[in-house]
């Protein structure tokens, strides 16, 4: 029989070799340290190739011992290991009490991690809070000490502990929360960075200057204990006032688009991964049509009042993925990412709904009167649409292309009205929309939607039909070339080429002379097709549209909702044109590819038939076949023109003229 102790030496036994095993099979841990990969900052490139800035270059900042200083090394080591340079890697006990409270809260909560710990687990180890982790930890913390000096291993710590705002060690928090280097901190400075560590989100001075500050005094108040500083300069450095600045380090060409990237990398890969991992980020951004945007928003804007804001954004029409993006007027001043916001797109919602109506039928030629109607709807008040400007109605009919060039708003609603607001809502869905509520003013833009969401959704117009969901980031590597993720989503068909074709020969009648967009069509310089915004009372200006290659979402309003009292041709209109222009000057001009199933006609805008050579308003016009007029102008015949002349009767003259009826304008030289 055996005893009762050697029992539990058996047990006690097989225990360690479990660990043993477990570990030796968990990855990364070795018997020896890991060979010391360098912490390397992630890069991120564009669709060429070329390096944006912005991204980790601050975490590339890193510093000898004799470049930090004294107070902040001292106020580390007071607040974070007092023992620092007597023990030999691992506080006994301190990890016997941290033991202690993680038994009794079940789970690892406290640190009692040495300076050394957290070197060991700041440059051989990821950020979860496991027991295995913990076990490494002590392991590579013991042979940290044996391999290297106290001084090499605080200089490795205070290169690499993480102090918030994407600053990864002393010199990188010193940027960037005094705009100044480490060896430069004063005694105030180094105490309230050298607290920032234990919990970077909830001291951080930018958003917490308060709980900084306390934590600050903590600080200062161990300093005192251990004998660093006297109470003279406790209070001193406590009393003095601290004016946090980032250094004016570059925020790069694309601060806004970079942002977006790093929120994304942080919540997939981790924080300390971007800035130390060696990510290659291979993005779909274009440098050069991203400085292109840029000096669109930068003269768009300039004589505007201050505080207006706007967003830009630019897809690649075959693919969506984006190619520009300016999220608002200074990134420095305000970080919020516009083309990412949701705003009411007035008018620019048309062609979706247009789109629809072609769908079912309906052509460009069909004609709709503008006149006072009001609609009933079960437990609303009567919906009375007008349209903007001095004249609530045109009290006249309109062909369905003329009423997009120059933005009907009564059409629009009626034509709703008629195809069903629910269809139409379920049709614009397709082109990426989330949720739309099926009202009859939805041709007026009464869904918020995001600029992104217009470009992407203009783009299935440019690209004949299929739509793609908007990408920014093609694919991620780590440090050693190995691909993490890849995107490429699949395109699909949302409407006919032919109606794709139709709606793009409507807007381009925006941009023609009667539109509401003629006066960018030289500053474009190419074939386009687009549409302006306006919400209720002027509050939002958008210009949306594209080329065959590119398109374009520009808005421009207020952050708050006033009114900008101005329409979306002249506030955004010209922000749109200046980067069409700008990020085409290296593709080739190009026209809309006309399907094989879709005819050309010239149109009497005025009735909606055949334009004979007496129609004073001929405009061109896409069909699909079988669906064209197939009458001419009866309004604007030679026979008309002698009526309206009334030098002899008319009756006779139409009779007589019957027998020969006129030709299109077209046919006539
Ligand atoms: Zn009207
Ligand atoms: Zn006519």
């Amino acid at each position: 029989m055996q005893s009762g102790p050697n029992r539990t030496s058996a047990n006690m036994r097989y225990i360690i070799i479990m660990i043993l095993i477990f570990a030796t099979f968990t990855s990364g841990f070795s018997i020896s340290l890991p060979s010391l990969g360098a912490p390397e900052p992630s890069v991120l490139y564009d669709i060429n190739g070329q390096r944006i800035s912005g991204l980790a270059e601050r975490s590339g900042l890193s510093v000898n011992l004799e470049q930090i200083s004294p107070y902040f090394l001292h106020a580390i080591i007071a607040v974070e290991d007092k023992n620092f340079y007597k023990h030999h890697g691992v506080d006994i006990v301190g990890i016997l009490r941290a033991t202690f409270t993680n038994i009794r809260y079940r789970k690892i909560v406290a640190g009692g991690s040495t300076i050394t710990q957290q070197t060991a687990k700041n440059v051989y180890l990821s950020n979860e809070r496991t027991f295995i982790r913990k076990i490494k930890e002590l392991y590579y913390a013991i042979l940290l000490e044996r391999k290297y000096s106290k001084d090499e291993i605080l200089d490795m710590y205070c290169n690499t502990i993480y102090f918030g705002e994407g600053a990864y060690g002393v010199e990188a928090a010193a940027l960037t929360f005094f705009g100044m280097h480490a060896s430069e901190l004063n005694l105030a400075q180094a105490a309230l960075l050298a607290g920032l560590p234990r919990w970077p989100s909830q001291y951080d001075p930018y958003v917490n200057p308060d709980q900084a500050k306390q934590r600050q005094k903590i600080v200062l108040d161990r300093m005192v204990t251990e004998e660093y500083i006297n109470k003279d300069e406790r209070d001193a450095a406590a009393a003095e006032k601290l004016t946090y600045q980032k250094s004016s380090l570059s925020q790069g060409e694309a601060p806004y688009f970079v942002a977006m990237v790093r929120d994304y990398l942080r919540e997939k890969y981790g924080e300390r991964r971007i800035y130390q991992g060696g990510l290659r980020i291979y993005s779909t951004l274009d440098l050069d049509m991203q400085r292109a945007a840029n000096l669109a928003v930068l003269n768009g804007m300039k004589d505007r009042p201050a505080d207006l804001q706007t967003a830009l954004v630019a897809v690649d029409t075959a693919n969506s993925q984006i190619r520009a993006l300016v999220g608002g007027k200074n990134y420095s001043t305000s970080q919020l990412n516009r083309a990412y916001a949701e705003r009411q797109p007035g008018s620019t919602f048309k062609p979706f709904v247009y789109s629809l109506a072609i769908q079912q039928g309906w052509t460009a030629a069909d004609q709709i009167m503008c006149e006072e109607v009001e609609f009933h709807v079960a437990g609303s008040p009567p919906y009375r649409p007008t349209d903007y400007g001095t004249e609530p109605y045109h009290w006249k009919d309109f062909t369905l292309k003329e009423a997009v060039m120059i933005s009907d708003n009564v059409v629009a609603v009626r034509l709703n009205d008629q195809i069903g607001p629910v269809n139409a809502a379920r049709h614009a869905e397709k082109f990426g929309f989330k949720n739309l509520d099926p009202v009859l003013s939805l041709p007026l833009g009464s869904n918020a939607v995001r600029p992104l969401d217009m470009a992407v959704g203009y783009a299935a117009f440019a690209n004949q039909g299929t739509y793609t969901p908007a990408t920014y980031i093609l694919r991620v590597e780590d440090q050693n070339g190995k691909v993490l993720e890849k995107n490429q989503p699949a395109a699909h068909r949302i409407i006919s080429q032919a109606n794709a074709y139709i709606i793009t020969n409507i807007l381009n009648g925006v941009l023609q002379p009667g539109g509401t967009g003629s006066s960018l069509r030289e500053r474009v310089g190419r074939t386009a097709a687009a549409k302006t915004g306006t919400t209720d009372e002027y509050k939002d200006a958008w210009f949306v549209g594209y080329t065959p290659q590119l398109s374009c979402a520009v808005w421009v309003g207020y952050d708050r909702n006033q009114a900008v009292n101005l329409p979306g041709s002249v506030a955004a209109g010209p922000i749109w044109a200046d980067f069409i222009k700008g990020a085409s000057a290296k593709l080739p001009e190009k026209d809309f590819h006309i399907p094989y199933n879709v005819t050309t006609l010239p149109i009497c805008l005025d009735t909606g038939f055949i334009a004979t050579e007496y129609c004073p308003r001929p405009m061109e016009m896409a069909f699909e076949d079988g669906t064209e007029p197939q009458d001419l102008c009866p309004q604007h015949s030679p026979a008309q023109e002698w009526a309206d002349e009334g030098s002899w009767d008319s009756d006779e003259t139409r009779n007589e003229d019957e027998n020969q009826p006129s030709r299109p304008w077209w046919q006539l030289w």
